[in-house]
C-alpha cells in the first residue's frame, strides 16, 4: 500500500493519498482545492490512476477538490449520504466498501463533529476526519454537530478497532502526523473526560467561527465547484 500524507498549511487541512502498488488504482480523501494542481501532479508522477475522491464530511473551513479532481482525473466523488449532497457519484453509508486494487476501505459512519461524518478503516489504519485528532477532537457547535453523540462514535466506533490502528486525521495544530488507537485511549485528554466531562468541555469552547464557513459550507455542497447552473 503506497501512502502519502499531504498538508494545506492554510487551513491546517491533511489529504491523503493511498494506492494500490500493483493496479495503481488510488483513493484520496479529503482534497482541498487549492492543492488540486499539486495532487494531479503527483498522481501523475506515480503513474496512478485515481479512482475515488472521498470526503470526510462537508467541511467548514476548506473547499474540497474532489469536484475538480473528477473534472481533471474522470473519478467517482463521495460524501456521506446523509449530507445530501446531490452532486457526488457516491452516497456512502456504513459498511460500504470502496476498492481499489488488491485494498478495501471500509466505511464507518461517526457523526458528532457533524452530523455526516465519515471515517475511512483499510489495512490497519483509519482516516478519521474531524471525528478524532491527535489528542483532540473536532468542535461540535456547528453543521448540527453533537458532543454527546462525537463521544460515542469515539468510544463506541474508532476505540472498537484494533489498539495498533493508525490514526491518521483530518487536521493537526501541533504538528503531529499520525498516532493510535490505544495512544488515544490512554492520552487523548478530551474523551479521558468520560461523556458528561467530554459534552461539558465541548459545549463550552467557545471557538470563533471558522473564517471562510460561509463560504466554505455552500460550495462544498456543490462539490467545491463554483457554478452557476
Ligand atoms: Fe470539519
Amino acid at each position: 500500500m503506497l501512502l502519502r500524507q499531504l498538508f494545506d498549511e492554510a487551513t491546517w487541512t491533511y489529504t491523503y493519498l493511498l494506492a494500490d502498488e500493483q493496479s495503481k488504482e488510488a483513493v484520496i480523501i479529503d482534497a482541498v482545492v487549492e492543492q488540486v494542481e499539486r495532487d494531479v501532479k503527483l498522481i501523475e508522477e506515480l503513474g496512478l490512476t485515481l479512482k475515488y475522491a472521498i470526503d470526510t464530511h462537508v467541511h467548514a473551513d476548506h473547499i474540497t477538490g474532489s469536484g475538480l479532481l473528477r473534472e481533471r482525473t474522470g473519478c467517482q466523488t463521495g460524501v456521506a449520504a446523509s449530507e445530501h449532497v446531490e452532486c457526488v457519484d457516491m452516497h456512502l453509508r456504513e459498511g460500504d466498501e470502496l476498492r481499489f486494487g488488491a485494498h478495501t476501505l471500509r466505511v464507518l459512519e461517526t457523526p458528532g463533529h457533524t452530523s455526516g461524518c465519515l471515517s475511512f478503516v483499510t489495512d490497519g489504519m483509519v482516516f478519521t476526519g474531524d471525528a478524532l485528532f491527535i489528542r483532540g477532537c473536532g468542535r461540535t457547535d456547528f453543521q448540527a454537530g453533537n458532543a454527546d453523540t462525537l463521544y460515542a462514535s469515539i468510544t463506541e466506533k474508532l476505540y472498537a478497532l484494533p489498539d495498533d490502528t493508525l490514526v491518521y486525521p483530518g487536521h493537526d495544530y501541533k504538528g503531529m502526523m499520525v498516532s493510535t488507537i490505544a495512544e488515544e485511549k490512554a492520552h487523548n485528554p478530551r474523551v479521558k473526560l468520560g461523556r458528561q466531562g467530554f459534552v461539558d468541555l465541548m459545549n463550552n469552547l467557545n471557538l470563533p467561527m471558522p473564517k471562510r464557513i460561509h463560504e466554505a459550507v455552500p460550495a462544498n455542497l456543490k462539490c467545491g465547484l463554483n457554478k452557476e447552473s
